[in-house]
């Protein structure tokens, strides 16, 4: 058989499968779907786009409690457009990857200079904002502006990955092969697409998770590929286990800012600095890449601040 055909077979299979899994996914969503409020068009498109934002690389149940206050200080681009870096940094928190606060910062001064303060509703327009990628792009317009769009996150990957095609998604970056799957497995409707979205993530979120997918309460145990075939790899990476946290750069660079937000002036001498972890070879390097991010000043006698 010639390949295009070999193609279109798969291609068919595929698609046959992703809409036999619509209904019974879209009426668990509604059933469901944790009601945070960046859904159901209870928020703007900015938002939408901090949580999305805020969300990668953090579960949403802990975003939640930041998102209220980023969005009570700083309800519109133009807002947080004026916000001095040390305060973005001080609302993060502990949110993680504090590269992210100013990024955000960036993204609302581009979006007064180049969009009179309102979010973009296009791909290219968004993807050319400072910290805005393919995936925040993606759901913005898919989950704010219901525009028909595929959204790749983790999540997504994992879900699409073990129903449709039987095999553990490996993680890393997405495959050429995941992007396909995911286009093909949109639902054409453009409604129905944004709850697919919606409702895939959600579901890899919660119950179809990386390591104890619940298939008990799955809505797609009936038709799901992976399930029959016994979870064949349940838990394989491509990438190497994380190195734990403790002892880590990132645990130290969170400590000094930690120490740095908690401290009204948001300065401290190194004296103090020096009391924040023993190692001070790995603490001065901290201070290095903090510095080297623009997310602290080195100032005199290596005393340091928040910008
Ligand atoms: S049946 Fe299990 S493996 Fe399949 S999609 Fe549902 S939770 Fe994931």
């Amino acid at each position: 058989m010639m390949t295009d055909q070999i193609e279109d077979i798969e291609r068919s299979v595929v698609k046959e499968r992703a809409s036999a899994f619509y209904e019974p996914l879209s009426a668990w969503w509604d059933e469901n779907a944790r009601d945070f409020p960046w859904r159901f068009g209870k928020t703007s498109s900015w938002g939408v786009l901090i949580s999305e934002v805020m969300s990668q690389q953090t579960p949403m149940s802990r975003v939640l409690p930041y998102w209220n206050t980023w969005m009570s200080v700083w309800p519109e681009p133009a807002d947080l457009a004026r916000a001095t870096p040390a305060e973005v940094i001080t609302a993060w928190g502990t949110l993680g990857y504090p590269r992210r606060a100013l990024r955000l910062r960036e993204c609302a001064q581009t979006i007064v200079k180049r969009h009179n303060g309102k979010v973009p509703s296009t791909y290219e327009e968004l993807t050319a904002l400072p910290g805005i990628g393919d995936y925040t792009a993606s759901a913005v317009l898919s989950f704010y502006f219901h525009q028909r769009i595929t959204v790749i996150d983790t999540n997504i990957r994992r879900v699409l990955s073990r129903s449709v095609e039987g095999t553990e998604s490996l993680g890393g970056s997405a495959t050429v092969q995941e992007k396909k799957i995911a286009n093909l497995a949109l639902p054409d409707d453009t409604h129905a697409s944004v709850i697919w979205n919606q409702a895939t993530m959600e579901l890899g979120a919660t119950v179809c998770t990386a390591k104890n997918p619940l298939c008990d309460d799955c809505p797609l145990q009936e038709k799901c590929v992976f399930l029959a075939a016994g979870k064949p790899g349940l838990g394989q990476k491509r990438t190497r286990p994380r190195q734990s946290f403790t002892g880590t750069n990132r645990q130290v660079r969170g400590l000094i800012l930690k120490a740095l937000r908690s401290n009204i002036s948001h300065k401290l001498e190194y004296s103090d600095v020096q009391k924040i972890w023993d190692n001070h070879a790995q603490l001065d390097e901290c201070i290095a890449s903090l510095d080297e991010d623009g997310l602290i000043v080195i100032g005199k006698n290596h005393a340091i601040a928040l910008p």
